[in-house]
């Protein structure tokens, strides 16, 4: 494994983050996941042009031109001798005293390299369904992703190998991959507004769908709706592609699917009447 932190190659087990690095106290900052096939990166160009979207939509300063980029990881590639593994590169705002205004700091760059064994095929792999509970800005790849952490341990908890992720009825994508649905020849996935992560991989089968002449319908589909397609898969950059072959929706969970419970609001006011107290 190889570890880069703002300009040094490091063993990534002993590397220090200062306890001010606003990565580790606010989780500001934004990161990419590549894949690495046979010692070359998988669509980098792509990923660069996402990572610009990311850094600009919070207003981090690029500290690398895409040659750069290109440059880091290949040295990092090379220093790791592993043709098949995963880079991880991640931005954030640097490292300023805590406080919640942007500092006049220099943006901090890490990066691991490390090797990667896709998971055998899984011809029984499932999802289950659950309330998308992330903010409203999930086309930028933060690295707040507590919701999605969370998430995927309750869909493993229960047996399934990833979460199907439900806001206002609508199935959005996996805590850590896009969703796709064929219904009738055609393949439907959500359109890649700000409640989606707009997966490179997703990216990558929307062109190959167009090159095979497939009709595709960047539309979600409604929870209600699941038990109307032929077939599912996920797709992402660890995921690849991945066929699905059961999709739980839980009866309880239904309602908290479609919208807050019927007593949220009772719930809050009650909370803010009776606050925590220790
Ligand atoms: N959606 C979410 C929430 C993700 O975290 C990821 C990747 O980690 C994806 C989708 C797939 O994106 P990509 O294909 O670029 O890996």
């Amino acid at each position: 494994t190889v570890g880069y932190l703002n300009g040094t190659f490091v063993d990534p087990e002993r590397a220090l983050i200062p306890i001010d690095e606003r990565g580790h106290q606010f989780g500001d900052g934004v990161y990419e996941v590549l894949r690495v096939y046979s010692g070359r990166p998988f669509l980098p160009e792509w990923h660069f042009e996402r990572l610009r979207r990311s850094l600009r939509a919070i207003g981090i300063e690029n500290p690398h031109t895409d040659d750069e980029w290109m440059q880091l990881m290949n040295e990092g590639i090379r220093r790791s001798g592993e043709p098949e593994s995963l880079v991880y590169l991640q931005v954030t705002r640097g490292i300023a005293p805590r406080g919640h205004l942007f500092p006049a700091a220099k943006p901090s760059v890490s990066m691991t390299i490390r090797a990667f064994q896709p998971a055998e095929p899984n011809p029984s792999a499932s999802l289950l369904c659950l309330p998308d509970e992330r903010w409203a800005n999930v086309w930028i790849k933060t690295l707040n992703l507590l919701p999605n952490v969370i998430a995927k341990e309750i869909a493993h908890r229960a047996g399934a190998n990833e979460a199907l992720l439900v806001r206002s009825g609508w199935v959005t994508e996996g805590s850590s991959s896009n969703a796709w649905f064929v219904r009738d020849g055609v393949l439907w996935t959500a359109p890649a507004n700000r409640y989606i992560l707009g997966g490179v991989t997703r990216r990558f089968v929307l062109h190959l769908a167009q090159t095979l002449g497939l009709e595709v319908r960047e539309q979600a589909i409604a929870v209600d709706d699941l038990g109307t397609v032929d077939e599912v898969f996920m797709t992402g950059t660890t995921t690849e592609i991945e066929p699905i072959a059961c999709v739980k929706v839980d009866a309880a969970m239904r309602q908290a699917l479609h919208e807050l419970p019927a007593d949220a609001e009772e719930v809050i006011v009650r909370a803010v009447e009776r606050p925590v107290t220790v």
